[in-house]
């Protein structure tokens, strides 16, 4: 089954083409990313209408694009995906709309998909994957949770943020210390040339029982370390790698406080702060020294992608799910009330 995959549930148009006749990372034909960053960058964050009309201007084009690099033609489609939520309303109905119609005017079954399914799932779509159940990591610009996967589709969450997500304390942090927007990838680049322990902040909430996590308070001790600092070059590099060694080891101390709970050797992370070199490191001496593993997506993937929407549509598609022919999305939505498959 070939699915067409189409995300905007924000800043990044995404487009991908997954067949499920060709396992792994080989079912992937084709994914490509237009990202709106230059056009947020001088308002320091996404302006949600700017958002909505760039997806209308790239979509299409995206899709022909992905189409052509796959060598397929629309009419080699049996269904299509798109992100129906959590997001920006207006980005979601861009994506929702065009996918509505080309499966109306294609006669194919479409299907909308839970944006954190979707990265939650990237991890599978990679050669070897990991068989439910497991135990998640969600780590984006808008999301921390720890989630149990029982089997695809039945999620239970585990913990999850009190404030900031990784990702958005990444660039809150990377945004005091003057580093251009968006600046997560930047500070965690930086911090590959700092010192480690010249600045040591707290591991929040991991002095206590529970798998919840709170960041927000990190921002401020980084903030108050900056301000009475030197701020060299140097030291900048340095508080990077502070703060970066702060939310791995957090976030890794959390992991295994899950696995345990849940009795899991296999740990999924996903979104796009799984990108992160550090992080990635330090989860797989972790599991591996618990006998387990870890499965991560390509960090291209981790980001916002259309390939993960495609993939987890065709999962659902495969089962014989797919939705009425509405546009319909739904900006504010809980994983855990999704079908199994
Ligand atoms: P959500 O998926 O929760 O709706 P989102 O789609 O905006 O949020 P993603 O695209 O999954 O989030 O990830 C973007 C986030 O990942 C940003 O906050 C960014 O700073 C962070 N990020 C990307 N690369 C890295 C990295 N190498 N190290 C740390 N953080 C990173
Ligand atoms: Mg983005
Ligand atoms: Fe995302």
């Amino acid at each position: 089954m070939k699915v067409l995959g189409i995300e905007s549930s924000c800043d990044e148009t995404g487009v991908a083409v997954y067949d499920t006749a060709l396992s792994g990372a080989a079912g992937l034909r084709a994914h490509a990313v237009y990202s709106q960053i230059a056009l947020h960058a001088e308002y320091g964050g996404v302006v949600p209408e700017l958002a909505s009309r760039d997806h209308v201007r790239k979509l299409l084009p995206l899709v022909r694009q992905t189409l052509g690099e796959a060598g397929l033609s629309v009419s080699d489609l049996d269904g299509v995906a798109y992100t129906a939520g959590p997001g920006l309303v207006g980005a979601l109905l861009v994506g929702a709309g065009v996918a509505r119609s080309l499966a109306w005017a294609l006669d194919l079954p479409a299907i909308g998909v839970h944006h954190m399914e979707g990265h939650l799932l990237a991890p599978l779509m990679e050669d070897d994957p990991p068989e439910a159940p497991f135990v998640a990591l969600l780590v984006s610009g808008g999301h921390t949770q720890l989630v149990a996967v029982d089997r695809i589709g039945s999620y239970r969450l585990l913990g999850e943020t009190l404030d900031d997500a990784a990702g958005e304390a990444f660039d809150k942090t990377a945004k005091l210390m003057g580093l251009p927007y968006p600046g997560g990838p930047q500070l965690a680049k930086l911090a590959e040339t700092g010192t480690p322990g010249v600045f040591k902040f707290s591991r929040p909430m991991t002095d206590r029982p529970g798998l919840d996590f709170s960041f927000s308070g990190l921002k401020t001790q980084v903030l108050l370390a900056w301000r009475d600092s030197d701020q060299t070059d140097a030291t900048k590099a340095n508080i990077a790698r502070g703060f970066e060694d702060a939310v791995v080891d957090t976030l890794a101390i959390k992991c295994e406080r899950a696995l345990e709970a849940a009795g899991c050797k296999v740990l999924v992370v996903a979104g796009g702060v799984g990108a992160n070199k550090r992080l990635r490191a330090k989860l797989q001496a972790m599991t591996e020294q618990r006998g387990g593993r870890v499965c991560f997506p390509r960090p291209a993937l981790c980001t916002d992608n259309g390939a993960m929407i495609a993939f987890a549509g065709a999962l659902r598609l495969q089962a014989g799910q797919h939705d009425d022919a509405a546009v319909h999305v739904t900006p504010r939505w809980d994983m855990a009330t999704l079908p199994a498959v």
